[in-house]
C-alpha cells in the first residue's frame, strides 16, 4: 500500500527518472491495478496512464507502457484493458492525450490497441476532447490531430449524448482556430444540440466570442434558428447587451462594408450585379452624350471618346486579370504543418497563407497584398492589378469630368440660341442624366484614386492601413471594454439563470479539468 502511493505521487509529480529508477530496481510492481483515490485528485479512478497522458509526458508514458510489457505481470488482454480504462466520467488515456493534443502518444496508444471510438458518460468523443484542448500552445498539434482523427473514420459531426457536435464545442470554449478549419472541413454549421436547441452561433454569442459570431456569419450560418425557448442568437445578445455580436448578427453594413474593406457579417457569393449597373450607367451615359451632346463640341469629342475606351479597357482587363492568387502548392496539409505555423497557413485553401496575402471570402482564395474586393469589377484588387486599378481609377475621373465640363459647355451654347430644334428635348436628358451618374460617382472615384496614390507613397494596402487604424482603435477602447466585461460577469454571476450556465461551463471548460490532477491536502 505504501509502495501505490509513493508510485502515485510520483506520477502525481510527473518525476519520470525517479520512476525510470524504481522501475529498474523492481520488475513486479502492479502498476496497472494503482489508480488514484481521493487523497491524491478530486477525482477517482484514474490510473497511472491517465496521469502520464494529463502530463502531456510521452517519455512517462512509454515508460510505463514498456514496464509493464516487460514485467510479465499482465497479459494481451490485460494490457488492452489497463490502455483503454475508463475513469468514473469515461475519460480513457487517449481523451486525455487528445485533450493535451500530443500525437505522439496518440499513436503509441492506438499502435497498442487503444479504443479511439469509446465515448465518455456524456458521450464525448476523442474529437471532442481534441477541440477543447489549449489551441494557443499546442494549435498545430491540435489541428494536425483533428486531420488524425478525421483520418481514423471518426466523423467530423460525431455527437455527444446532448448532440453536441465538435463544432458546437469549439464555439462554446472559443477555439477559433478549430472553427476556421472545421468549417472548410465540411462541419455541419446549423446543428442543434438537444437540450436546449442552441446552435453553434447560440453558443459563441452566449460565451461572447465576437471573432466566431463573425467567422459562422461570413460561412453562412442560419442565424434566425429558435432554441427551445424561441430565442435567437439575436435575442441572446441583446439579453448579454453584447453590441457588438448585436451588430454583427443584425448585419448593419459599414462604410469599409460597403467599400469592400471589410466584408459584410454574412455569406456572399461573388456576383456581376454591381458591375452591370456600373456599366450600364457609363455606357449609356456615353451613347447619349456623343448622340446629341458632342456632335456642337468638337474640340471635346476626341478626349472624352479617348478616356471612355481607354477606361472600358481597364475595367475589362481588371475583371478578367488575375489580381494574385496565391497559386497552389500541392503539399497536403500534414506536411504544411511540419512545415508553417498555424497562422500561416489559410484553413480555407489549405495552403500557406504568404506575408501580406489575405484570404477573400467572396473570390474564395488567397491574394497576395489584398487590397480589397471591388464588387463593381467582381474581382480583387492585388499585387498583380494594383497598378492597372490606379490607371482605372485616373481614366475614369478624367472621363467623369470630360463629361461633366461637356455638359456644362452645352449649357452656354443652348443659352446663346434662340431657336428651338428638334433634338433639344433629348439634350435635355442626356444633360440630366449624365449630370446625376457624374456628380454621384465623380467625389468617390477621386477619393479612391486619392487613397491609392496615399497607399503607394505610404508602401502599404488600404486593408493594410485599414487593420493598422482598427489595430489602434481597439487598444484604445480594451481597458474600458474589460472593464464592462467585468461589471457583467459579475452582475451575471449573481442571477440564478446564468448560475446554471455557469455549472455548464464547468462541467465542459478545459480549466476544471486540469485541476483534477491537482493534489487534495
Ligand atoms: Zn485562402
Ligand atoms: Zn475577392
Amino acid at each position: 500500500m505504501e509502495k501505490q502511493k509513493e508510485i502515485l505521487k510520483l506520477y502525481h509529480d510527473n518525476l519520470d527518472q525517479q520512476i525510470e529508477e524504481v522501475f529498474k530496481a523492481d520488475l513486479n510492481i502492479p502498476i496497472d491495478k494503482f489508480q488514484t483515490q481521493k487523497q491524491f485528485t478530486v477525482i477517482r479512478n484514474l490510473k497511472v496512464l491517465h496521469l502520464a497522458c494529463l502530463h502531456n509526458n510521452t517519455k512517462l508514458v512509454e515508460l510505463t507502457l514498456t514496464y509493464c510489457r516487460n514485467s510479465n505481470l499482465i497479459n494481451q488482454t490485460q494490457m488492452f484493458e489497463f490502455i483503454n480504462l475508463q475513469n468514473k466520467d469515461g475519460f480513457t488515456p487517449l481523451h486525455m492525450a487528445s485533450f493535451k493534443g500530443n500525437l505522439e502518444i496518440i499513436k503509441l496508444l492506438l499502435q497498442l490497441g487503444a479504443n479511439s471510438n469509446i465515448k465518455n458518460t456524456t458521450g464525448l468523443s476523442v474529437l471532442h476532447m481534441s477541440v477543447q484542448g489549449d489551441h494557443v500552445k499546442t494549435s498545430v498539434i491540435n489541428i494536425d490531430f483533428q486531420l488524425f482523427w478525421i483520418n481514423q473514420n471518426i466523423p467530423i459531426d460525431i455527437l455527444d449524448h446532448n448532440h453536441q457536435t465538435p463544432l458546437i464545442c469549439a464555439s462554446f470554449l472559443g477555439s477559433q482556430q478549430m472553427v476556421n478549419f472545421l468549417i472548410p472541413w465540411g462541419a455541419k454549421l446549423n446543428a442543434q444540440t438537444q437540450d436546449k436547441g442552441h446552435t453553434a452561433l447560440h453558443v459563441a454569442t452566449q460565451q461572447g466570442h465576437s471573432r466566431i459570431v463573425r467567422k459562422l456569419l461570413i460561412k453562412g450560418i442560419d442565424r434566425k434558428i429558435k432554441d427551445k425557448t424561441g430565442r435567437t442568437a439575436l435575442d441572446l445578445a441583446v439579453e448579454s447587451r453584447f453590441e457588438s455580436i448585436q451588430t454583427m448578427i443584425e448585419n448593419n453594413m459599414g462604410l469599409p462594408e460597403r467599400c469592400g474593406l471589410r466584408q459584410p457579417d454574412s455569406k456572399v457569393e461573388k456576383n456581376y450585379i454591381s458591375m452591370i449597373i456600373y456599366l450600364s450607367l457609363y455606357c449609356s451615359s456615353f451613347l447619349m452624350t456623343i448622340s446629341f451632346t458632342l456632335p456642337k463640341l468638337e474640340s471635346l469629342q476626341a478626349w472624352y471618346i479617348t478616356s471612355f475606351s481607354i477606361t472600358l479597357l481597364l475595367t475589362w482587363v481588371l475583371v478578367k486579370r488575375n489580381p494574385g492568387f496565391v497559386p497552389r502548392s500541392n503539399k497536403t496539409l500534414m506536411d504544411l504543418l511540419d512545415a508553417y505555423s498555424v497562422d500561416q497557413i489559410c484553413p480555407d485553401c489549405s495552403d500557406v497563407k504568404p506575408p501580406r496575402s489575405r484570404h477573400c471570402e467572396i473570390c474564395q482564395k488567397c491574394v497576395y497584398k489584398y487590397d480589397h474586393h471591388c464588387p463593381w469589377l467582381s474581382n480583387c484588387v492585388g499585387e498583380k492589378n494594383q497598378y492597372i486599378f490606379i490607371s482605372f481609377l485616373f481614366t475614369l475621373t478624367l472621363s467623369i469630368s470630360l463629361q461633366i465640363a461637356v455638359q456644362c459647355s452645352t449649357l452656354n451654347l443652348e443659352d446663346d440660341q434662340t431657336d428651338v430644334d428638334s433634338d433639344h428635348l433629348l439634350q435635355w436628358i442626356t444633360f440630366y442624366y449624365t449630370m446625376i451618374f457624374s456628380c454621384i460617382f465623380i467625389l468617390p472615384v477621386m477619393l479612391l484614386f486619392t487613397v491609392q496614390i496615399y497607399n503607394l507613397i505610404k508602401g502599404q494596402t488600404t486593408y493594410e492601413r485599414y487593420i493598422e487604424k482598427q489595430g489602434i482603435n481597439r487598444i484604445q477602447s480594451r481597458k474600458a471594454s474589460a472593464e464592462q466585461q467585468l461589471k457583467l460577469i459579475k452582475s451575471a454571476a449573481s442571477t440564478e439563470t446564468n448560475e446554471s450556465e455557469f455549472k455548464f461551463t464547468l462541467k465542459t471548460q478545459k480549466k476544471p479539468l486540469l485541476k483534477e490532477t491537482e493534489l487534495i491536502v
